[in-house]
């Protein structure tokens, strides 16, 4: 699994981890997509990896949950961080 520097919309994303843009069939923006999702929220939320956050991974990871789970909380933290600052300079 190795990142897509093609992809455009993960290059939007370094700039601002933010952005609508989602490429489909892209890992990254995959779990990017998810750590904006509700079912996200929800694990983050009962601090485990809930049945509905678990459906949602398993498409995107298979077997790699844990892993894809990190990826996910990874983006997470920058989307957070993103919009601080945003809320900042606002
Ligand atoms: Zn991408």
């Amino acid at each position: 699994m190795t990142p897509e520097p093609e992809c455009p919309s993960c290059r939007a994303a370094q700039d601002d981890p933010t952005t609508p843009l989602f490429h489909s069939g892209c890992l990254e923006c995959q779990a990017r997509m998810l750590a904006n999702s509700p079912a996200f929220f929800q694990a983050k939320k009962a601090g485990y990896i809930t049945s509905v956050y678990n459906a949602a991974l398993v498409p995107v990871f298979g077997t790699e949950v844990i892993a894809g789970n990190k990826r996910v909380k990874d983006w997470a933290r920058r989307i957070e961080q993103a919009r601080q600052l945003k809320r900042g300079q606002g």
